[in-house]
């Protein structure tokens, strides 16, 4: 066990995985989660699960699971429901409920000046180094506790996917507005003439399931998308070419012939054509919504101009009546309990080594604030390994942690993009290409491992 003493915010697959890790390292940690149970947001029965009942994977099973958990079901895209069973089961297996108090929210984390009253289950040294950790404590009677801790470390796992992005629209709009981080479930579009803002995965999800249950459906959009089918030549599309990654251009070219010839050009049905390459923003893993499209179940509209009454006016000049206009305008980044200046916010999100490590290393660490096509759960929780293997040589062998340091403080940081040119947008600022993203990290995870572990040494395995 080290001498220091760290907290995990969030239950979710990222914090499971980093208690995971942790615990491995033969590093304690105390995990703090503001819902009743683990799972994150594909638990939707948590508050602030952006779950809705007919979500499944988009990336298939075995790109996504843990390696040493396989999942427990056949099924290529397994349903939320599932998923929730999987991080129970996960939880379960290596004993991670314990080490988490559930029913408490992080609201506030402060550096420590030495003179806090923190009561803490911390052993940390108070040398001005470690972080005041405020947080709630909801009893099952509802009645709420204020709880103070010290810690030398905390590991942020609180999700990306959380704090709606809601756009200003010119006018006043009579109907329902509705961001889709609300929508549960099909009843709440059934008889109503709905409109979608965004074509991302959620909004083509939620498309689909309204052809079903609304009276009209249409889909406002911006800019083209690339449609990838959940399966290719009888297989789940994302096992195809793994684990040889083809040069960025090589594999835009290849695979743009092959979903061509598969899906035909998006154009057809209404969709603006893309101004950027496939891969350049994160594709739409979902080729029904083409099918609706064929059989005119749902329309494609252009970008929202401005709202009057019910009417919504589009920019090429059309118009349409509504009920219910849903954004599925997507999330952004939040971490509200901490100032900003500590995670080196740099635009739309903070720029962290490997999206992990704040360049003061300050003793704050994120986890699972990467969007990446494929990159799954075991990509987090080879973030977690990385985390666990800093957090190991800082006990055992502060010499490499500091040369760690001093690499990512002196050096310029590894190009994560794998040759893509991203669009300049805020939920793309911490897309990372998965191959060269996990290369990165196995790369200072090798080399924070390699002499961290005397043999002997007893400290790492469960
Ligand atoms: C509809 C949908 C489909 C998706 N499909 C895929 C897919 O196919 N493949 C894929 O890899 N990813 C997918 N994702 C992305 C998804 O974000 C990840 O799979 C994963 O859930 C991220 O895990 P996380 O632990 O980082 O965050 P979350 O799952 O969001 O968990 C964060 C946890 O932190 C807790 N928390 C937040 N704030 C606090 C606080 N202040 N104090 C205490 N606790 C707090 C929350 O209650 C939550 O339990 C999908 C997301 C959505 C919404």
């Amino acid at each position: 066990m080290t001498t220091k003493s760290y907290a995990v915010i969030g239950a979710g697959p990222s914090g499971l995985a980093v208690m995971r890790a942790l615990q491995k390292a033969g590093i304690d940690a105390t995990g703090y989660e503001a819902s009743h149970d683990v799972g994150g947001l594909w638990d939707i029965t948590n508050p602030r699960s952006t779950m809705y009942s007919s979500a499944h994977l988009i990336s298939s099973r075995t790109t996504t699971e843990f390696t040493e958990f396989p999942m427990d079901s056949d099924v290529d895209y397994p349903g939320h429901r599932v998923l929730k069973r999987y991080f129970d089961d996960y939880a379960d297996e290596f004993g991670l409920r314990d080490r988490f108090r559930f029913g408490t929210r992080v609201d506030r984390l402060e550096r420590d000046n030495g003179d806090s009253n923190a009561t803490g289950t911390g052993t940390g040294t108070g040398t001005g180094t470690g972080w005041i950790l405020h947080a709630t404590v909801q009893d099952e009677d509802g009645a709420h506790t204020a709880l103070v801790e010290r810690y030398d470390g905390v590991i942020l796992a609180n999700g990306t996917l959380a704090e709606p992005n809601v756009p200003a629209f010119p006018g006043e709009f009579a109907g329902e507005i509705m961001h889709t981080s609300a929508y549960k479930d099909p009843a709440q579009l059934a008889g109503r003439r709905v409109l979608i803002i965004g074509a991302g995965n959620s909004g083509c999800d939620i498309a689909v399931d309204a052809v079903h249950h609304a009276e009209s459906v249409d889909l406002s959009v911006r800019r083209g998308y690339y449609f990838v089918p959940r399966y290719l030549f009888g297989r789940p599309s994302d096992t195809l070419n793994q684990g040889r990654p083809l040069p960025a251009r090589i594999k835009q070219a290849i695979d743009s012939r092959v979903l061509r010839a598969f899906t035909g050009d998006p154009v057809r049905f209404g969709f603006p054509r893309p101004d950027y390459r496939i891969y350049e923003s994160h594709p739409i893993v979902n080729t029904l919504v083409l099918n609706h499209l064929g059989q005119g179940d749902l329309r494609i509209r252009a970008d929202v101009e401005r709202f009057d009454h019910d009417t919504v006016h589009f920019r090429d000049g059309t118009a349409g009546d509504y009920d219910l206009v849903l954004l599925a305008t997507g999330y952004a980044l939040d971490y509200p309990f901490v100032d900003r200046e500590h995670l080196n916010w740099t635009g739309a999100s903070p720029r962290l080594f490997l999206n992990v490590f704040p360049p003061s290393f300050n003793g704050l660490y994120m986890m699972g604030m990467i969007e990446a096509s494929g990159i799954g759960w075991q990509g987090r929780y080879e973030q977690a390994e990385l985390i666990a293997a800093y957090l190991a040589a800082e006990d055992a062998d502060p010499a490499r942690a500091a040369r760690f340091r001093d690499r990512v403080t002196t050096q310029s940081w590894p190009d994560l993009t794998g040759g893509y040119r991203y669009l300049g947008l805020a939920r793309m600022s911490y897309y990372v290409n998965k191959d060269a993203y996990r290369r990165a990290v196995r790369t200072e995870q090798a080399a924070l491992a390699e002499t961290t572990t005397p043999a002997g040494s007893g400290r790492r395995g469960a």
